[in-house]
């Protein structure tokens, strides 16, 4: 059976496929510029529903405390997934507008089979610890400590990676026992609202567990910071938006969970093989035309070897044109919107107010007459005080610095609000250690290291977030926990 919408996707509120009240809103493929179809777009009265239904899910029924049925459920919803894996992923490609390579990996494939690692997770967990006896004021008592779900999920979601973050939040958040509102960005509806229809149609998830609310209002998802039946506002987006999130939530005193932006370094040391390093940078800052939180954006490599790793990371970025996401070979495809490129191309003009240097790229493809592509771009010329290299640009535009040896790269690597990824080229050990331990993030690459899995935490030191998504950590996220003692 088909999931593309005859015309527009629908809500998933309380087990049931409804319109949005508001009508439909357009759905933009970012590769051709053409409507792709409509998803349904919700009113505050559709979020009121939707969160009433996650807090009645939640408080009437064993949910939370049937671990195995919600691990049944989960690797139910996974295998419908797979099921259709085809269709989604050629959807991925025209909503999100991701290089098809990417839809084997963390565009589709790969978060869908997280699912699985969550469902092993419910099943395996100890949600109570024994603690023995103690005898606090002289009196024996036995203590436990018991896990619980946190309660219901407020989930905001970005455009870029949507079925990785949408996953990435409803797989551990429905492992842990919580209920969920999902409210993907109005950019991607398709990619949460078909998952709506599959759990509605092809899983056992009771009604109101999971509950998924499109809309072209932001407003409306910002309802999960500020309504008090929610317990806890799960946001990835962007830096400014989330210290919104942080303020609203403020009011009832929700739990917050935080993957922002970043500024990313990939450092190559001086002993490091310079040509493969450069090589690496520009394949990192051109997939998915840099729209990832975690890609490094700052190319920070020893002085004396400047214009030799200009040189060659100009000459990789060249190679990796802005091409049409249907296209195997494609690493880069357009970026997600008007808006997104009127940014990126403002940045660049932005580069060369402030004295920088265009190596490569920094216009549109001369091939390109439709979709919202910008060429690879190189910036050199520049220090790490510029605005383009302090910045989130989120597109793929890399920024190359030079420094002056290995504590110098740390400082440089260091010197931003963000604090979220990173990668050190180097041969010796000893170096690339005191490297991965001075530099403040949340993740670190070696030599081209790819942390990104399932069990592997993700998330961000200073202003790039708070707490971490994915691993036990991600999942104990979602989790309170209660001390229980009776005299013994
Ligand atoms: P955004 O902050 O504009 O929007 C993210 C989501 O928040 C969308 O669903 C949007 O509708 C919603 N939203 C907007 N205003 C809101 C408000 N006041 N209250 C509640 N929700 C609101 O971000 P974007 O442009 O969609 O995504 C790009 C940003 O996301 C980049 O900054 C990127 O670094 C960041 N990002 C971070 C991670 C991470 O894990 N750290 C992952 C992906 C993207």
């Amino acid at each position: 059976m088909a999931l593309r919408p005859a015309s527009s996707s629908d809500l998933l509120i309380d087990g049931k496929l409804v319109p949005g009240s508001a009508g439909t809103f357009d759905i933009v493929n970012p590769a051709t510029e053409e409507i792709i179809g409509q998803a349904a777009d919700a009113t505050a009265a559709d979020m009121d529903t939707a969160i009433a239904a996650a807090r009645r899910a939640f408080d009437t029924t064993d949910w939370s405390r049937d671990h195995a049925f919600r691990a049944r459920c989960l690797r139910q919803l996974r295998d419908a997934l797979l099921a259709h894996a085809d269709e989604l992923r050629a959807l991925a490609t025209e909503e999100v507008g991701c290089p098809t390579f990417l839809t084997s990996g963390p565009q589709f494939e790969g978060p869908v089979n997280d699912l699985g690692y969550f469902a092993d997770l419910a099943e395996n967990f100890t949600w109570t610890e024994d603690l023995g006896e103690a005898k606090p004021m002289g009196l024996k008592n036995h203590r436990e400590i018991r896990r619980e779900a946190v309660g219901v999920v407020g989930a905001i979601t970005p455009w870029n990676f949507p079925h990785q973050i949408n996953f990435a939040k409803i797989g551990p958040a429905l492992a842990a026992g919580c209920t969920v509102v999902l409210k993907p960005a109005p950019d991607t509806p398709w990619a949460a609202a078909l998952v709506g229809k599959v759990i509605a149609e092809e899983t056992d998830f009771p009604p109101g567990v999971v509950n998924i609310v499109t809309s072209s209002d932001h407003s409306v998802g910002a309802q999960l910071s500020t309504d008090p039946r929610v317990d806890i506002v799960s946001f990835t987006g962007s830096t400014a938006t989330g210290k919104k999130v942080m303020a609203a939530a403020s009011e009832s005193l929700k739990k917050v969970f935080l993957e922002l932006g970043g500024k990313s370094a990939f450092i190559v040391l001086d002993d490091a093989d310079l040509k493969s390093a450069c090589a690496m940078a520009a394949f990192a800052v051109v997939t998915h035309a840099g729209q990832g939180c975690a890609i490094t954006t700052r190319l920070l490599v020893p002085r004396e070897k400047l214009d030799e790793a200009i040189a060659a990371t100009r000459d990789a970025m060249a190679g990796l044109p802005a091409s049409d996401p249907t296209d195997a070979g494609t690493i880069c495809g357009p970026l997600i919107s008007a808006t997104q490129l009127e940014r990126v191309e403002g940045y660049i003009a932005l580069a060369k107010e402030e004295g920088g240097t265009i190596e490569t790229g920094g216009g549109r493809p001369a091939d390109k007459d439709k979709g919202f592509f910008i060429e690879p771009t190189l910036i050199s010329g520049l220090d790490n005080s510029a605005r383009v290299a302090r910045e989130e640009i989120f597109g793929p535009v890399l920024v190359i610095i030079a420094h002056d040896g290995d504590d110098d790269a740390i400082r440089i690597a260091n010197d931003s609000p963000y604090g979220l990824s990173g990668m050190v080229y180097g041969t010796d050990e000893d170096r690339i250690t005191k490297v991965v331990n001075g530099v403040r993030t949340g993740t670190m690459g070696v030599n081209g290291g790819i942390w990104y899995a399932a069990d592997v935490p993700f998330g961000g030191y200073k202003q790039s977030g708070i707490g971490r998504e994915m691993g036990v950590a991600g999942f104990e996220e979602y989790l309170e926990t209660k001390a229980v003692a009776r005299p013994a």
